[in-house]
C-alpha cells in the first residue's frame, strides 16, 4: 500500500536491521560483564553512542539511551523537578500542542499539586511567544516544548523559548521526535537543556530513543541503576540502539535535497487537494517539515476519508496516531481554535524517505476519485 503515516512510525532501513541482528546474534553478552564477550558489547555501545551523538549534535556522555521519547520525556521532566524541589520552583510550563504522552503526564501530576501552564498556540499552531513570555516567571522549573508538532509538522520557536527559560533560571526541554531526520538537527545549537527524540521515526527500531543531557545537569534518573552513569537503571537494549545507530548513519547520509524532493512531494499533494471545494491546510502559512501536510476535507468526518482512501489502498491517520481510534477530536486542532467539527475532519498525510511520485499521484488518484464526490454532495447538500 502507499504509506503516507511516517509520522506515526517509519519501516526500519535495512542497515537498522541489519545491525540489530548482529548485535542480537553476536553482540549480544551484558556490556556491564567484565569478560571478553561482555567487552565487545561494551565497545559496541560506546561507537553506537558516539554516532547517535554525532548526528544529535551532541557529546556521547550527554546520551542517555531510553526506551523511546515517551520515556525520555518522563525523565526530562521529573528531573528537572526533582533538581528545583529544594528551592520551591515546581512550575512546569508546556505547550497545549505537546504529544499525548506528555500531556497525559503534565495532568497527572497536576492531580498531584504541581502548578502546570499551557502555553495557547495561534491558528496556524505556534506557540504564542507573548503568552509564553507572561508565564515564565522565578517559579518555573522546566519549559517543555516540541521541536516540531507530529500532527501539523509546524515548527515550534523553540530557540526564543529556551531564551526566555533561562532568562527565568528555568530549564528547557524540546521534545525533537519529529524533526529528527526531517530537519537539521543540532543540540549545541538548539540552546536546550535536554532532548528527546526516538529511533522509529527515522527507520530505525521502536522501543528505544534518547534524552541527550547538557552536560553540568546531574539528571536524577527515573529509573535508578548504574547503567548509562547512574542515569537510566537496565541492561542496556544493544540490538536497538545500534539499529538506532545505523539509522542516524543513513540519515546523516541522506542528502539535503531529498528533503526538498519530499517537501515538492508534499507541496504537490497538498496544492492539488486544496483544488477541492472546502479543503482546509493547517500550518501552511508557517514553517513545517518538509513531510508533513495536515488538512480537512470540508466537514467530512476524517475516519470516512481515511476508509475511503484505504480502499484505495492509500494509508494515512487522523491527528496523532496515539489518539486515532478514540473519539476525542485532535487537542492540537482544538488548541488553534478549530471547533470540534472541523478538528474531528482533520487528517494528516506523512511523507517520507520512501515516498515516490507514484505514491502521490496514486493518492491524489484516490482522493479525486472516493474524496471529491463526497465532498460535492456535502457541498450540494448545504446549497
Ligand atoms: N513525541 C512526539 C512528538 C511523537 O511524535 C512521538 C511518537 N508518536 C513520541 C513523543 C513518542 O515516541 P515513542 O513512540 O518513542 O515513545
Amino acid at each position: 500500500s502507499v504509506y503516507l503515516d511516517h509520522n506515526a512510525t517509519t519501516a526500519p532501513a535495512p542497515e537498522a536491521v541489519a545491525a540489530m541482528l548482529h548485535a542480537l546474534e553476536v553482540a549480544w553478552a551484558n556490556p556491564s560483564s567484565t569478560h571478553e564477550p561482555g567487552q565487545q558489547a561494551r565497545r559496541l555501545l560506546a561507537e553506537a553512542r558516539s554516532r547517535v551523538a554525532t548526528f544529535l549534535g551532541c557529546q556521547p556522555s550527554e546520551l542517555v539511551f531510553t526506551s523511546g521519547a515517551t520515556e525520555a520525556n518522563h525523565t526530562a521532566v521529573h528531573a528537572a523537578l526533582a533538581a528545583t524541589r529544594g528551592i520551591g520552583r515546581q512550575r512546569l510550563v508546556l505547550s497545549s500542542v505537546e504529544h499525548p504522552g506528555l500531556m497525559a503526564l503534565a495532568a497527572r501530576l497536576e492531580a498531584e499539586g504541581v502548578p502546570v501552564t499551557r502555553l495557547p498556540v495561534d491558528a496556524d499552531g505556534r506557540v504564542d511567544l507573548a503568552a509564553a513570555r507572561e508565564a515564565i516567571g522565578a517559579d518555573v522549573a522546566l519549559v517543555s516544548v516540541m521541536g516540531a508538532n507530529n500532527e501539523t509538522g509546524v515548527l515550534m520557536p523553540v530557540a526564543e523559548l529556551a531564551e526566555l527559560a533561562h532568562a527565568a533560571g528555568a530549564r528547557m526541554h524540546v521534545d525533537a521526535t519529529q524533526l529528527a531526520g526531517k530537519a537539521a538537527l543540532d543540540f549545541a545549537a538548539l540552546g536546550a537543556d535536554l532532548m528527546s527524540v526516538s529511533a522509529h521515526k527515522l527507520h530505525g527500531p521502536k522501543g528505544v530513543g534518547a534524552l541527550v543531557v547538557r552536560k553540568g545537569f546531574a539528571l536524577a534518573p527515573l529509573l535508578a541503576g548504574r547503567q548509562e552513569r547512574h542515569r537510566r537503571g537496565g541492561t542496556e537494549n544493544l540490538p536497538g540502539i545500534a539499529g538506532f545507530a545505523a539509522a542516524c548513519d543513513r540519515a546523516a547520509a541522506t542528502p539535503a535535497a531529498d528533503i526538498e524532493r519530499i517537501a515538492a512531494l508534499r507541496d504537490r499533494l497538498e496544492a492539488s487537494c486544496a483544488t477541492l471545494p472546502g479543503v482546509q491546510v493547517y500550518g501552511r502559512r508557517v514553517a513545517r517539515v518538509a513531510n508533513t501536510c495536515c488538512l480537512r476535507f470540508g466537514t467530512l468526518d476524517a475516519e470516512l476519508v481515511l476508509g475511503r482512501l484505504e480502499r484505495a489502498d492509500v494509508v494515512a491517520s487522523s491527528g496523532a496516531a496515539c489518539a486515532a481510534g478514540g473519539t476525542q477530536p485532535s487537542h492540537v486542532l482544538l488548541a488553534m481554535g478549530e471547533p470540534s467539527a472541523h478538528a474531528r475532519a482533520a487528517l494528516r498525510f506523512s511523507l517520507g524517505r520512501d515516498s515516490t511520485d507514484a505514491h502521490v499521484q496514486q493518492a491524489l488518484a484516490a482522493v479525486h476519485a472516493a474524496v471529491a464526490p463526497l465532498l460535492q454532495d456535502a457541498v450540494a447538500a448545504a446549497c
